[in-house]
């Protein structure tokens, strides 16, 4: 993992994972608004309109299970999965308060935004807007197969 990638780790605003959804999201006429902070968690984007708000995850920091941008650090292995877990307890509590708050809560995975084109991906986030889920995940998985994904090793 680079330092750049370290750097922009949890609890960044405006990653880069993240402006690809606000573009796309934009473009196609959403409004929404950015990291509200009177919110649990502070959503990185709301969709008032949508009682919807959507969290861009980074695959490591948030440990997306059989990702291939989730790799286990070799050194310091414990000290890394200790904090993955952490953040992992965080976003379940985080969702969780949202829900009971009656707020609906989609979470985009980094991998889908590094790997889907703008169009396909928004589409997707579109369609789950305009459903009645209350949770909803959207990653690389949901328009690759496994064995078409080319691995980052
Ligand atoms: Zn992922």
């Amino acid at each position: 993992m680079t330092r750049s990638a370290m750097m922009a780790g949890i609890g960044s605003k405006n990653t880069k994972p993240e402006l690809v959804i606000r573009k796309g999201l934009h473009k196609f006429g959403f409004r929404y608004r950015l990291h509200r902070k009177d919110l649990p968690g502070k959503p990185d984007i709301v969709l008032p309109k949508y009682q919807s708000v959507i969290f861009v995850h980074g695959c490591f920091w948030h440990g997306h299970e059989g990702c291939s941008f989730f790799k286990v650090p070799k050194t310091n292995t414990e000290f890394w999965l200790a904090k993955i877990r952490r953040n992992q307890v965080r976003d379940a509590e985080v969702q969780a308060k949202l829900m009971e708050s009656g707020w609906r809560v989609l979470t985009v995975w980094e991998c889908a935004t590094r790997r889907v084109p703008e169009v396909p991906l928004t589409t997707e986030v579109a369609d789950w807007l305009a459903g009645s889920d209350y949770a909803g995940n959207i990653s690389e998985r949901d328009f690759f197969p496994p064995t078409d994904r080319i691995d980052a090793q």
